[in-house]
């Protein structure tokens, strides 16, 4: 029976350890790939498949790529959210008996991917791990390249585990499967990661090895034990050391703003809705970092912004002290950019990948340090000389470096040119053999052209024959024969060696093999002091990064003018001259308009906004939302004065017509996402909902979006922005004490509609929706189609609304208390029988005309009181209920002109 060849065999049991992993498998210069893994990365890759005899009768599938180039190879694999396994040779093929020795050495996965440029210099790229255990649930999410940890608990409730997963928006999930696939059913699209592990093997000896007992001992079961999973996951598919992990950064998730994953995406924190690009969201804007360390933690900073105020005015106080003084401020941002990115090079260094450029990189930045300091420390500002004071400027590292790595060393660590000279005696005296040996040589090569008369003589090396006299053709007949040992023959010339040669070439080549290993060796010991000294370092690097955000922060809002907002425990929010700030910096020509914004608790809790399609509702509600954001993490804010309260959760709602999860964003959602915000407000949650109820019959709609903000006002007592097109909510400013209606202002010349983007009070009458699409571009056709289509509407809108009130002025006896409970609710009900069904009458009802509200009802018309009698009787006998809303108008309409005629 035919088997396979024994390297198979170990590449089949090596495979079976990689379980879902490529298995990258080292065979000389090339990692291979076999059976099924060669045929899907060749797939995914767009490689060559090839075939290999294995010992079976049939070839075995193959593919390959070279070593060197595996990095790119591996990052388009995780990128697609494949895991890839490295196996390497672990023992030389000269001493091998038999297939040589092979291991897995490490498995990169999406979540422990360490290249900056895989994952984004100004990005943090998290595992995230989830335990639950009695009705909490812990989370820890891991920078494997920062080495930074952060870990929290959550509530019984799964959503708000779902809020925090996403604000890590971590590229690989592990934790127990059942817990996982929950998680996956709760989340639907919102789940950032590419990849789900169920994983739930612990070891408290590794965990013990990682943290000190006392830092242990402040963490929960349910925290501790995602930290012991999170750990054993990375030990196992790492395997070596996590030596740069070392703080368990714990947290409440009350300390920062809640904020659903819609929310996030919605409000373009840190990415567009719709290019998912840094490129137009808040972090584009306020991204004036001068290095990756702080441009991560402003993304950090705007993912959780503050809800303690003290810490909020801290900041405060340090971007206005930088807004205001330019030189400081100036000074500062070119001091920060000569850092380089500290928390990534101290991983490499604990990693053990960190080569001589690295440790340069660490030296200059550790230069700039003590300026960096100094700055901070007069700066002012009480925030930043505390930043300063805790700066430790590691002049220790940054001398050790100094006096032992070369300016400019190699890329690689194992060819030597690292180490300076006078760090190492023997090196020392190794080198000095090494240059008197060359220039022996050089000197030979003198004599040789004297001695022969050879001009064109020359010594020279390669490494399959050492050192060699090349002498051309034609001059081989003035070379002695004796002396020279013929060693290579060229076309035109011939190499030879002589015994002397060969002794120095020995004593050269000895010298330069031992130097190189003693470099290594130097590099090493170098390398293993400083990661030594991670926390250290790490310390620094979050100072920097603060600084630096800090920075950021006032030289954005000097840009654009912005002020200092006042941070309150109280419930009003006032804000004078509110600018959107990111579309207000894309309208380049400084044309945005300033908005007002007052919320009091009695005085516009509710704001609810009507007006034209385009007037600039959704901008306007999202800069109140912006305003907040900015100043809870910090930053001044795009407002002349600016007096906010702590908001402790933003939601916001758009309709179902933004489609903005492509596709997911069906009604259903849109009512679990209504639900999660009645269950989750409370009178410190700002709440936006921008087009509610869209995605039902009108009827329906406007019945939800009324009954919600009823519950949001009377039960909540949250600040509440909701902008409509159903006008007819515009009456619950009667009913709703702290609601007030706002709209956008429009003008209005001949065809033209000018939108003033200015908000005033008061409800819109119309939302010139046909004539949006007549500026898009729709056919006359179809907008002329349309403008007589809504006449109609209006026409019987008002029929009915005028029958109704007819209708409900006149005494029925028998239902006195029905027809008042209509009327108290004031609703435009003139036929209580129909009414109370859902059908096409309710929707007809809602078409058109908004301005009904605001008419004055007409009292005594006896031919209308005649024309409602009729039109009431004719309705009851039309089978309306079971008409389309279209057949019904145009029942209605015909009826209308009857009935118009007979009053006549
Ligand atoms: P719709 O009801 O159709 O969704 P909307 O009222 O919500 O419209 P927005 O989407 O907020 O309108 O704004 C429409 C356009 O007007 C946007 O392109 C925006 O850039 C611009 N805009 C909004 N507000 C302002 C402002 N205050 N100043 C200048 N331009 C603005």
């Amino acid at each position: 029976m035919s088997k396979y060849t024994p390297m198979i065999e170990q590449y089949l049991s090596i495979k079976a350890q990689a379980e879902d992993a490529f298995l990258f498998f080292r065979l000389g210069d090339f990692y291979e790939m076999f059976f099924e893994d060669a045929i899907k990365a060749a797939q995914e890759l767009e490689i060559t498949l090839t075939g290999r005899e294995g010992g079976m009768e049939e070839r075995i599938p193959m593919c390959g790529i070279p070593y060197h180039s595996a990095e790119s190879y591996i990052a388009r694999l995780i990128e697609k959210g494949y895991k890839v396994a490295i196996c390497e040779q672990v023992e030389d093929p000269a001493e091998a008996k038999g297939v040589v020795r092979r291991e897995i050495v490490r498995i990169v996965t999406p979540g422990t991917v360490m290249d900056g440029k895989t994952v984004g210099e100004a990005k943090n790229n998290f595992l995230a791990c989830v335990t639950s255990a009695q009705g909490q649930y812990g989370l820890a999410a891991c920078d494997l390249s920062t080495g930074e940890l952060f870990v929290t608990a959550t509530e019984s409730l799964l959503e708000q585990l779902v809020d925090e997963i996403n604000v890590y928006s971590p590229s690989e999930l592990i934790g127990q499967p059942e817990l996982l696939g929950l998680l996956q059913s709760k989340m639907a699209g919102w789940l950032p990661t590419k990849l789900l592990t169920g994983w739930e093997r612990t070891d408290e000896q590794l965990l013990a090895a990682q943290f000190p007992e006392e830092e242990l001992r402040s963490v929960s079961d349910v925290c501790r034990e995602a930290v012991a999973l999170l750990i054993s996951y990375l030990n196992d598919t790492q395997k070596r050391s996590l030596a740069h992990i070392t703080r368990i950064d714990l947290y409440e998730r009350r300390q920062h703003m809640t904020m659903d994953p819609y929310t996030r995406r919605n409000l373009e924190l840190t990415e567009t809705v719709r290019e998912r690009s840094k490129k137009g969201s808040l972090l584009w804007l306020l991204d004036r970092t001068a290095t990756s360390m702080g441009g991560r933690l402003l993304r950090r900073w705007i993912d959780k912004p503050l809800t303690n105020r003290a810490e909020i005015e801290k900041r405060l106080e340090a971007v206005d002290c930088l807004y205001n003084g330019l030189i400081v401020r100036e000074e500062l941002r070119q001091q920060l950019k000569e850092v380089y990115d500290l928390q990534r090079l101290v991983g490499r260094i604990s990693y053990g990948n960190a080569n001589g450029r690295d440790l340069v990189a660490l030296k200059l930045s550790l230069r700039q340090i003590p300026h960096v300091r100094q700055i901070c420390s007069a700066s002012g500002s009480a925030t930043l000389k505390e930043l300063g004071e805790s700066m430790d400027d590691c002049a220790d590292i940054r001398q050790w470096i100094e006096d032992a790595i070369v300016d400019e060393p190699p890329v690689s660590v194992r060819e030597g040119g690292l180490i300076k000279a006078g760090y190492h005696e023997r090196l020392d005296q190794l080198r000095e053999a090494s240059a008197n040996g060359k220039q022996w040589i050089a000197e030979l090569e003198r004599q040789e052209r004297e001695l022969t008369g050879i001009k064109s003589l020359k010594i020279g090396y390669n490494k399959v024959f050492g050192y060699y006299i090349e002498v051309t053709r034609s001059n081989l007949a003035s070379l002695p024969e004796q002396r020279y040992e013929r060693k290579q023959t060229l076309a035109n010339a011939e190499r030879f060696v002589t015994p002397e040669l060969k002794e120095k070439e020995a004593l050269i080549l000895e010298a330069e093999e031992k130097m190189v290993d003693i470099e290594y060796d130097l590099f090493m010991q170098i390398r293993d002091k400083l990661a030594g000294q991670v926390k250290r370092l790490q310390q620094l690097a979050e100072t920097i990064a603060a600084a630096d955000v800090l920075q950021s922060f006032a030289t954005v809002g000097a840009a654009y003018r912005y002020r200092r907002p006042a941070v309150s425990d109280q419930y009003e929010l006032k804000i004078e001259e509110g600018r959107h700030p990111v579309v207000e910096a894309i309208l380049k020509d400084s044309s945005f308009i300033a908005n007002d914004t007052q919320m009091a608790d009695d005085d516009g809790r509710v704001l609810l906004i009507t007006g034209p399609n385009m007037a600039g509702k959704s901008t306007y509600m999202r800069q109140v939302a912006m305003i907040c954001i900015m100043a809870q993490i910090g930053s001044f804010v795009p407002a002349e004065v600016a007096s906010v309260p702590i908001i402790d959760r933003i939601f916001t709602r758009i309709g179902a017509a933004d489609d903005l999860v492509g596709g997911q964003s069906t009604f259903m959602v849109e009512m679990m996402d209504i639900q999660t915000m009645t269950a989750k407000a409370t009178a410190r949650s700002l709440v936006i909902i921008d087009e509610l109820g869209r995605g039902t019959s009108t009827g329906e709609g406007m019945a939800i979006a009324q009954a919600v903000i009823e519950y949001l006002h009377d039960r909540i007592g949250c600040k509440t922005l909701v902008s409509t097109h159903f006008h007819e909510l515009a009456h619950l400013e009667e009913t709703l004490a702290g609601l007030r209606n706002h709209c956008m202002a429009v003008k209005e010349s001949g065809q033209d509609v000018t939108f003033l983007r200015k908000m005033i009070r008061g409800a819109a009458s119309t939302s010139y929706g046909i004539y949006c699409a007549r500026i898009a571009g729709l056919p006359d056709t179809i907008i002329d189609r349309a403008y007589d289509l809504l006449n109609r509407f209006e026409t019987v809108s008002s029929v009915i609304h005028d029958a109704g009130e007819a209708a409900a002025s006149k005494e029925e006896p028998g239902r006195p208390e029905e027809q008042k409970a209509i009327r108290d609710a004031d609703e435009p009900a003139p036929f209580p029988e129909v009414v109370k069904e859902s059908g096409p009458i309710v929707q007809l009802s809602l078409f058109g005309d908004g301005d009904r509200m605001n008419k004055p009802a007409s009292k005594s018309r006896t031919k209308t009181e005649q024309a409602a009698d009729k039109l009431v009787e004719q309705l009851q006998a039309a089978d309306l209920i079971n008409m389309t809303p279209l057949q019904a108008m145009n029942f209605l309409y015909e009826l209308k002109t009857k009935l118009a005629a007979e009053m006549k």
